[in-house]
């Protein structure tokens, strides 16, 4: 077995590793670089991006723009996996988005619709063979919803590729119990290492930011949260917290049918996941959303108008024309609360990602940062490698400091840090 990270070493973002055993080959993630990466001019792969495919494939952990986006650079035949409902979430998405202003911004993603029409789906601990080459799913919670990490495994070597994942959201009390019984004689770990920089922060969990919202909630009568649409979980959090204050919680018809889509394929598992959308029911609490007619601002009938101001609200919204007069409107009330549920660095003039739109959108009210990491921190990092214990060791990719790696774990396990485009024979 050969395995080769031909991106992603020394970098957050667009990693894409392959493992190769016997002329089959899997590749796993091929997604953007993030802004602020130096741009790297990517060789052809052979058996992803030009050659012959009929003994590889691709599998994808999550659908981040930086692990899928670049699914159209492939050849046309080579099969894609993905998570069912993570399929469904990003077919949504890129639907919506290729109906933007832009016309090749929207050219690039009714290519992608099309290239999504052909990706083969998966579910948690269903294996899927490629020739000698098998690769198993686990479920891992993360920023995005169903994310997975993979066992790969061919030649009696056993490889685990971790994607983005974290201890400390609503659905990581699974992690190390899924490991335990999955993750079993596992040779090397290809582990992530995004927050490995920042080791020192105190990361709150999901469940405390929750919790904090809560008391805002119960506090403050109308509540705007700037929040990213595919970032389930915290959503459907806001949507409970919402219920237990009796405000009304309103999103506009795009998010709602993002959350449908998680609702209808997961409320049988949980209750986390059920919206009622019955309507006939007490309007504090009650699921609304907004239908938004062109590029019109959101117009409320009164009666609709009336609850809100009865019952107050929690609404996502999002930085556009359609929600600055709401905002204009209940900003000058006092009992109006805008939080900001995303990573600050797009807020910041001096990171490479900073957002001049959302920035400018946000820019003449008062917010509140309320968020939390989607990536592991150092300790769970920790836990992991000594549950797992990989005979070989871990190489770092997914991080901007893989030296940190050997700072923190070359006592507990041997770390291996490859260049990108480096064969490594896996023995
Ligand atoms: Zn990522
Ligand atoms: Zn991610």
């Amino acid at each position: 077995m050969k395995l080769t990270i031909h991106r992603g070493t020394n970098q957050i973002g667009g990693c894409i590793t392959e493992i190769e055993s016997d002329g089959y080959k899997v590749f796993i993630d091929f997604g953007e670089q993030l802004l602020g990466t130096d741009a790297k001019e990517l060789s052809p792969i052979d058996g992803l991006t030009c050659g012959d495919v009929s003994k590889s494939a691709l599998f994808i952990t999550h659908y981040h723009g930086d692990h899928i986006g670049k699914i159209c650079d492939t050849v046309n035949d080579l099969p894609i996996y993905v998570g069912k409902t993570a399929l469904e979430i990003f077919k949504h998405i890129e639907n919506r988005l290729s109906y933007i202003p832009d016309p090749n911004e929207a050219e690039r993603h009714k290519r992608i619709v099309e290239r999504i029409k052909t990706i083969n789906t998966f579910e948690a601990l269903q294996k899927v063979t490629i020739g000698e080459i098998t690769v198993m799913p686990l479920f891992v919670d993360h920023s995005a919803f169903d994310a997975y990490m993979f066992v790969i495994e061919a030649d009696n070597k056993r490889i685990l590729h971790t994607g983005d994942f974290r201890g400390h959201g609503f659905r990581s009390k699974g992690l190390i119990p899924t490991l335990k019984a999955y993750a079993k004689d596992i040779d090397y770990i290809i582990s992530e290492g995004t927050n490995i920089q920042r080791a020192n922060d105190k990361i709150k969990t999901e469940n405390e930011l929750q919790k904090d919202f809560e008391s805002y909630l119960q506090k403050y009568k109308y509540n705007f949260v700037l929040v990213s649409s595919t970032n389930i979980d915290r959503i459907f959090a806001l949507y409970h917290v919402s219920k237990k204050a009796k405000r009304c919680f309103v999103c506009d018809d795009y998010q709602a049918k993002t959350l449908k889509i998680v609702s209808e394929n997961h409320k049988q598992y949980t209750s986390f996941y059920d919206i009622d959308y019955e309507q006939n029911t007490d309007p504090a609490g009650r699921f609304f959303d907004l239908i938004r007619k062109g590029e019109k601002p959101f117009y409320f009938h009164e009666k609709l108008k009336s609850y809100l101001d009865r019952y107050g609200f929690c609404m996502l919204i999002r930085s556009n024309d359609a929600f600055k007069p709401l905002l204009e409107e209940y900003s000058k009330l006092n009992d109006t609360k805008i939080y900001y549920s995303m990573w600050d660095g797009y807020l910041d003039r001096e990171k490479p990602a900073f957002n001049e739109t959302l920035y400018d959108f946000l820019k003449p009210y008062e917010i509140e940062h309320m968020h939390t990491s989607g990536h592991a921190d150092l300790e769970t990092l920790k836990v992991v490698f000594e549950t797992v214990e990989p005979k070989g060791g871990i190489i770092p990719i997914h991080t901007g400091a893989p030296e940190k790696f050997e700072e923190f774990f070359n006592k507990q396990v041997n770390i291996i840090s490859l260049r990108d485009g480096e064969v490594f024979d896996v023995k």
